[in-house]
């Protein structure tokens, strides 16, 4: 993983969707954090600080009350059986232990069923960045990616392989720079054939 900061940190824009996250309260909380670790929220330099968090906040938490499986809805028939594998797909998280992002990439392979459902990878790229808009576990969000491919899908087959480096880690304690995490989920034929499992690993590089 590159040493670039992810964007998030550097924008404030609004996605222009509907939001949960009470800008106001943000704000307030905000100027008070700073008050609190003794800094002054009135200086030049921190006068915007506040708006601008609550702002970004807006944006990197708006899959709180999104569901992925709605992203996968809108799938086509395609008689498929083979495994479907999208590499690499980039998310930009925030642990909930720290508030302090983790990202990376996930991989997410699925082998439809019988009638061959499948979906585009840009909807399986939604349903990595709905699940990662929100205060998160790694292992967690790699979960929450399999079960919705399985409740939308209902595949022979999921398998989802998450690797991220944690600024939590980066930053402070053990202070490891560019040490990954890898978490898997895997469900029906990735869990019981090994073969299908180790193709999955391969394709991906694991
Ligand atoms: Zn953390």
């Amino acid at each position: 993983m590159g040493p670039a900061l992810p964007s998030m940190l550097t924008g404030n824009m609004l996605t222009g969707e509907e939001t949960m996250v009470d800008l106001d309260r943000v704000e307030k909380a905000v100027v008070a954090l700073i008050e609190a670790i003794g800094d002054d929220p009135a200086r030049e330099g921190l006068a915007g600080t506040p708006r601008r968090i609550a702002e970004m906040y807006a944006e990197i938490f708006n899959g709180m009350d999104r569901d992925p499986k709605q992203e996968l809805v809108v799938g086509f028939e395609e008689g498929h059986r083979e495994m479907v594998l999208v590499k690499d797909i980039p998310f930009y998280s925030m642990c909930e232990h720290h508030l302090l992002p983790f990202y990376g990439v996930a991989h997410v392979g699925y082998i439809p069923n019988a009638d061959g459902r499948v979906v585009g990878a840009s909807k399986l790229a939604r349903v990595v960045e709905i699940v990662t808009h929100r205060p998160q576990l790694q292992e967690r969000m790699t979960t929450q990616i399999a079960e919705a491919i399985v409740e939308a899908l209902q595949p022979d087959g999921v398998a989802v392989v998450v690797r991220a480096e944690h600024l939590c880690m980066t930053m402070r304690g053990i202070k490891k720079p560019g040490s990954n995490i890898v978490t898997s989920a895997n469900r029906g034929l990735f869990r019981h054939s090994a073969a299908t499992r180790a193709e999955f690993l391969s394709l991906v590089g694991g």
